[in-house]
């Protein structure tokens, strides 16, 4: 599991040169997502942080911690599923662009996308004839994937 230790080094990087701080309760948020290898509501997130720490974090931090990773983009929600999904970009260096998602209704297992946003902007030029203002862009499209397909 060398993979997430390389995240974790690159997001602490990353804080740094914002400046900021990738706090020990931050990190760990942060591993327990990267671990769990899935999307996860809030919920299940801090009874998973909690279970190996003998010091547990309170809701409340889980969420405020939430809300600074996905700030970061180290993070990303799901809104249709209310669930939190690690990013897969944490160790690039290249830019993110709009996070996009794939959520198999079978496994659940969702992957992010990285291609360029062009179905989405099609979708925003159409609303904007409806006068209709988009306020998350992101993309969620729930299907089979490759091990569920038969
Ligand atoms: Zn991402
Ligand atoms: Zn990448
Ligand atoms: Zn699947």
């Amino acid at each position: 599991m060398t993979d997430f230790k390389e995240a974790i080094e690159s997001a602490e990087r990353k804080c740094s040169q914002r400046g900021i701080k990738l706090t020990r309760r931050r990190r760990e948020v942060l591993t327990t997502l990267l671990e769990a290898n899935r999307a996860l509501s809030a919920y299940e997130l801090v009874n998973l942080c909690n279970e190996s720490s003998n010091e547990p974090m309170p809701a409340m931090s889980v969420y405020r911690i939430l809300e600074f990773l996905r700030a970061e983009q180290f993070v990303h929600k799901l809104e249709t599923a209310n669930k939190y999904i690690a990013c897969k970009h944490i160790a690039c260096e290249h830019e993110h662009k709009q996070p996009q998602f794939l959520i198999c209704n079978d496994c659940h297992k969702v992957q992010e996308l990285d291609t360029a946003v062009e179905a989405l902007s099609s979708v925003e030029t159409a609303a904007s004839m409806l006068n209709f203002k988009l306020l998350n862009p992101q993309l969620e499209v729930s299907g089979s994937c490759g091990l569920c397909k038969t």
